[in-house]
């Protein structure tokens, strides 16, 4: 990731939603991305160039433009025909992002649209959080990551964050996943926890 006084920024076309620019680049605020918050928080965090990313719940493509910055190819799934328009117009300037007008808990309605990612990357804020993680995990390469931003107020009100934040790591595990590192998101989202998982190469 490329930081500039330990500001985050990506290499890019600037103008895209009003993000501020320094030294050329493009910067990108943690406060109002999550990725870009977990890049702040875990300076391991990588984007390589050659990944393919399958990017569930892109809303107006603020972050999806970003990581497009930094990777091969961006698939990017919205259902919500507003946000939707802002993601085509982001699209248009962007070589690499492919806008699916979907529902992240139908992969299959989708699939055909997109290529084997490196990378899924899940922020849709709904209940169903991590079933909806798993039902994509046949989009993702053996051995690819799941980065999973868990809004535990939308899965849950009634239980405590830190209840619907462990209940979701064992779903993901019983869903064939490896957990490889947690985190809360604080102080730049509030109730989002971010969970980093690979999926389990089939051997032989
Ligand atoms: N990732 C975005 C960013 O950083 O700029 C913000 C995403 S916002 C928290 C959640 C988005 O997920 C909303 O735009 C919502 O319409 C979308 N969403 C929620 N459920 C979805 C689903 N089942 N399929 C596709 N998109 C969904």
């Amino acid at each position: 990731m490329i930081r500039i006084n330990n500001v985050l920024v990506s290499e890019g076309k600037g103008g895209v939603y009003g993000e501020k620019m320094m030294d050329g680049y493009r910067v990108w605020d943690p406060y109002r991305s999550k990725f870009a918050a977990l890049a702040m928080k875990r300076k391991d965090i990588d984007l390589p160039p050659e990944s393919v990313v399958l990017y569930l719940g892109a809303a107006n493509g603020t972050t999806v433009s970003h990581v497009a910055d930094y990777v091969d190819t961006v698939y990017a799934v919205e259902f919500a025909p507003r946000p939707m328009q802002d993601l085509m117009a982001v699209s248009e300037r962007r070589k690499n992002i492919v806008p699916i007008m979907g529902d992240a808990g139908r992969p299959s309605e989708y699939a055909m649209l997109t290529e084997p990612a490196d990378i899924l990357y899940q922020d849709v804020a709904q209940p169903d959080q991590t079933g909806i993680a798993i039902k994509n995990l046949p989009l993702l390469k053996d051995g690819g990551i799941l980065i999973l931003m868990l809004k535990t107020r939308s899965v849950d009100v009634t239980r405590s964050a830190k209840e619907v934040f462990e209940a979701s790591i064992l779903e993901l595990e019983a869903g064939g996943l490896v957990v490889e590192d947690t985190l809360w998101l604080e102080p730049y989202h509030h109730d989002h926890a971010c969970i980093i998982c690979r999926k389990k190469e089939i051997s032989g």
